[in-house]
């Protein structure tokens, strides 16, 4: 590996003055579990590495606001979002779907902000926060902005993040109604996914009220499906309307071919998965009402 200086700041404003905007070699740390691999596989190659592990407790807190969002540092290990009392009962989705992040050990020192930083267009995560309208809180020299997660992809391993400037807050609403994410892998269950699908739909008297239905992996960013959206908006939630978003999807989406599989392939897991989630998100509500 080639050398590199290692930095330990104490405070988000000390961090902050190690980054800087116009030297790709330095980096910022969080819990080290993509940014080493990348690393010692020879891709990365950093001169300067900004440690975030002391920069203080606060920023891996995870409270609640007045309005009743949930607000989690961007240093939260994904293992203590997953079992947090408040994150399970408001926000059940968003635990469901951790419990499926890689493996417990990456869990426990992978964090929230390093993870959607890292922008593998694979993560479980974004989709799933964007299903949820969550927002990302970005900090940098000068001050504070918010973007939502839907937006804060914008290619392959592209964020809108500028190299001085860290995640530092990701604000969920409480889970507006029932919802899924069915990650589809080809080897073990807790692989990285061929596809993913997130969703979260308001419901009534068996009508879809609105919809955020998302697909990952298959695509550079997480990815809207807004004719998916319209059909289940238009049509309600009996099995032809279900089978019709699933082809509007597959339709609307330009998917990617990768080691996980071909085109056509995702697209028959497309077809197939997201009737298949809209039913998991309706019988897990019905069976916690
Ligand atoms: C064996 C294995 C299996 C995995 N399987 C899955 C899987 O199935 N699904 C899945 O979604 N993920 C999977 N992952 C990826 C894992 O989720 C990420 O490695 C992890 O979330 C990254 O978080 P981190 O804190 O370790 O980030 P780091 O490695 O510290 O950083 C990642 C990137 O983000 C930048 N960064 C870090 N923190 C910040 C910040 N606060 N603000 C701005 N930039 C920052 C870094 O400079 C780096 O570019 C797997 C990883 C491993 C090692």
């Amino acid at each position: 590996m080639t050398p590199f200086e290692y930095l330990l700041p104490y405070s988000l404003d000390e961090a902050l003055s190690l980054l800087d905007p116009e030297d790709p070699g330095i980096r910022p740390v969080s819990g080290g579990t993509a940014i080493m691999l990348m690393m010692k596989a020879g891709v990365l190659t950093p001169t300067r590495l900004v440690s975030l592990h002391k920069i203080g407790d606060q920023h891996a807190a995870i409270q609640r606001n007045a309005a009743g969002e949930l607000l989690i540092g961007g240093m939260a290990r994904l293992a203590d979002i997953e079992r947090h009392p408040t994150v399970r009962e408001k926000c059940p989705l968003l635990s469901q779907a951790l419990r499926g992040v890689a493996n417990p050990r990456v869990r426990a020192v992978a964090t929230i902000g390093g993870n959607l930083s890292h922008a593998d267009p694979h993560l479980d995560m974004p989709p799933v926060l964007s299903a949820l309208s969550a927002r990302v809180v970005i900090t940098g020299p000068d001050g504070i902005r918010t973007v939502n997660a839907e937006d804060f992809c914008t290619g392959y391993y592209e964020t809108v993040v500028k190299r001085d400037e860290l995640v530092t807050q990701i604000i969920v609403p409480a889970q507006a109604g029932p919802g899924a994410y069915l990650k589809l892998t080809t080897r073990a269950a807790h692989d990285w996914p061929a596809l993913g699908i997130a969703l979260v739909l308001k419901v009534a008297d068996g009508k879809v009220l609105s919809s955020n239905i998302f697909t990952g992996a298959a695509t550079d960013r997480p990815t809207r499906l807004l004719q998916a959206q319209s059909v289940l908006e238009q049509q309600g939630l009996a099995e032809t309307a279900l089978r019709a978003a699933g082809e509007a999807a597959v339709a609307e989406t330009t998917l990617m071919e990768d080691a996980h599989g071909s085109v056509a392939y995702k697209s028959q897991l497309l077809r197939i998965a997201l009737p298949r989630a809209i039913d998991n998100a309706l019988r897990h509500s019905r069976s916690h009402a």
